[in-house]
């Protein structure tokens, strides 16, 4: 299958190739813990997921179009946005201010402006690769951009302690990925940027360098998890459920009564 930009997310593509979205929801990251019965369910289209179309998706969609030059296709699509007279309502009027936020700075729009939604395919870890890159430089470096709600909100695990955003979602991972299979495709190991804006009243922006050693870290661990998502793909082994995410609470028999102790769990 030779992908396209039409056919990039199609059903048939991601049974084909893996994904970075479509590894995390096998494996999780530490926001969103991964759920193999229900990454499945997704392929075959028993399950599909239920995108609360929540105003800061909506904001974080626009703001994404934008600089994919996309936003003529974005409007067609999401009318209930846009007023008669083709302007925002006024809930979503801070995707704009977001926009002009990075356009005015010199620095995120020259890491803004590379080859955009680029496409690529690689056979990685026993696995074939797609990726789709926001603002590609080649022979330079690769580009993603992150809406988010902060870019200095930490996160706490118990586990892991205090994670910035990047390792919360799961961002380490798709920059290890990008690299590798832009390195597989080009011979060339290019170094990862995220450029990201915060969809807070006063919109902030940053262009972050990920550490080399970070994306060697999750690398590593996409090198050892694949294998079990191809044998999942395969149907060769049974997945996994989490009992946690929706697909779950939807899914769930009840056997026979829980005791109240195991209501929380092992923390
Ligand atoms: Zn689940």
């Amino acid at each position: 299958m030779n992908l396209t930009s039409e056919n990039y997310y199609s059903v048939e593509a991601n049974r084909e190739y893996l994904s970075v979205s479509q590894y995390k929801d096998f494996v999780g990251t530490y926001g969103k813990p991964g759920c193999e019965e229900y990454a499945l369910a997704k392929l075959n289209e028993s399950w599909v997921e239920n995108m609360e179309d929540s105003d800061a998706l909506m904001v974080g969609s626009y703001v994404d179009s934008h600089f994919e030059g996309t936003l003529d296709l974005f409007k067609a699509k999401h009318p209930c946005m846009f007023k008669k007279d083709g302007n925002l309502q006024a809930k979503y009027l801070k995707a704009n201010d977001m926009i002009q936020r990075c356009e005015r700075d010199e620095l995120f729009s020259t890491f803004m402006s590379g080859q955009k939604q680029v496409i690529m395919t690689a056979d990685m870890f026993g696995a074939k690769w797609k990726i789709k890159i926001d603002s590609y430089h080649p022979g330079k470096c690769i580009v993603d951009l992150k809406t988010c709600q902060s870019i200095s909100k930490v996160f706490y695990h118990p586990d892991s302690g205090h994670l910035n955003f990047l390792a919360e979602w799961g961002y380490y991972i798709q920059g290890a990925v990008y690299q590798k299979v832009v390195e597989i495709n080009t011979g060339e190991k290019l170094p990862f940027f995220i450029a990201a804006v915060s969809k807070e009243k006063e919109p902030d922006i940053q262009v972050i360098a990920v550490e080399q050693s970070l994306l060697d870290e999750a690398l590593a661990d996409v090198e050892h998890n694949t294998p079990n998502i191809v044998a999942l793909k395969n149907g060769e082994i049974e997945p996994m459920r989490c009992e946690q995410c929706d697909y779950c609470k939807h899914t769930r028999i009840l056997k026979q009564p829980i005791w109240s102790s195991e209501l929380i769990g092992e923390v």
